[in-house]
């Protein structure tokens, strides 16, 4: 079978799938993007990461493409074409195609729209989570307008790459304070000694992750004590956990930072038992 991608009112085959080289997406990152999970024949959580596109879009003044309601209906056939069970939807929206100007294209333009299915295999993300990853540090050097979604992620590509290449599956940006915002492409956690979680506040130049804020839910749910707050790379060393989450890895144990050992350098109860619970948490569609 082959795979199958939406472009602008389109379905056609992942192959030959394409845009205008003068799409502002390609020429200016001029764009924003969703990923949501596909788990288990369903969509995760759709309606928030719809409110969260629609919340870029406005940022950035681009209009929806069309309803939401059709993208809606667009993720779905999108997923069901390509008989995806586990893995992800990808969306992204640009300002459209026009000649190449950095101001924004005349009235009328219409915004581009890309959707895009993949399908991963939920044993290998289970087997990755009973290991935990490694993460490596790596100076904050982003806009301060991260909580767009925008498709503007080189310097998420380049800090993602050094993690990379020094051995970690995942990035944690430091600010110039000391203090961990996010991963490259996960919000970032910690759990102290004292088995408080701690993650940094969604206002703080962080992206508001959706998976986050479920994992917040499922913490008031079971009475667990957090603090939204930023925490020290230091405190990171120090800390008996750590994990990151992300549509793409809902919640994912760190065993090692910057090549030491986070607690006793396997995944932690308290992570495990997050990610246990994360679906029963969350919005489901079927497919
Ligand atoms: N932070 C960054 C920089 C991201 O790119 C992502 C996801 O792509 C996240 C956090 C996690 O967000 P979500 O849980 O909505 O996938």
């Amino acid at each position: 079978m082959s795979r199958i991608a939406y472009v602008n009112g389109q379905y056609v085959r992942h192959a030959d799938a394409a845009v205008h080289v003068e799409d502002r997406g390609y020429q200016f990152a001029d764009g924003v993007y969703e990923v949501c999970e596909v788990w288990n024949g369903n969509l995760v959580d759709v309606p928030r990461h719809l409110d969260r596109l629609g919340r870029s879009l406005s940022e950035l003044r681009i209009d929806w493409p069309m309803a939401r309601s059709a993208v809606n209906f667009v993720l779905h056939q999108v997923v069901r074409r390509n008989r995806v069970r586990d893995g992800l939807v990808y969306i992204q929206v640009t300002r459209g195609v026009s000649r190449r100007d950095h101001f924004f294209p005349p009235e009328g333009v219409a915004p581009s729209i890309v959707v895009t299915a993949r399908a991963s295999s939920a044993a290998a993300a289970a087997a990755q989570a009973e290991e935990g990853i490694a993460v490596v540090s790596y100076p904050e050097n982003r806009w301060p307008r991260v909580d767009i979604k925008t498709v503007a992620l080189l310097p998420n590509v380049l800090a993602k790459q050094n993690a990379r290449e020094n051995g970690g599956k995942e990035a944690w940006y430091v600010d110039a304070a000391g203090f961990v915002t996010e991963g490259g492409s996960t919000n970032a956690w910690i759990v102290t000694k004292e088995g408080v979680l701690v993650t940094r506040p969604a206002e703080d130049r962080i992206l508001r992750g959706i998976t986050r804020a479920v994992v917040l839910e499922i913490i008031k749910k079971e009475g667990l004590t957090f603090e939204e707050r930023p925490f020290s790379l230091e405190e990171a060393f120090n800390a008996k956990e750590a994990f990151v989450t992300a549509a793409t890895t809902v919640v994912m144990p760190v065993t090692r930072l910057d090549g030491k050992m986070i607690g006793n350098g396997h995944p932690g109860s308290v992570a495990s038992r997050l990610r246990e619970l994360f679906h029963t948490a969350t919005d489901l569609r079927v497919v």
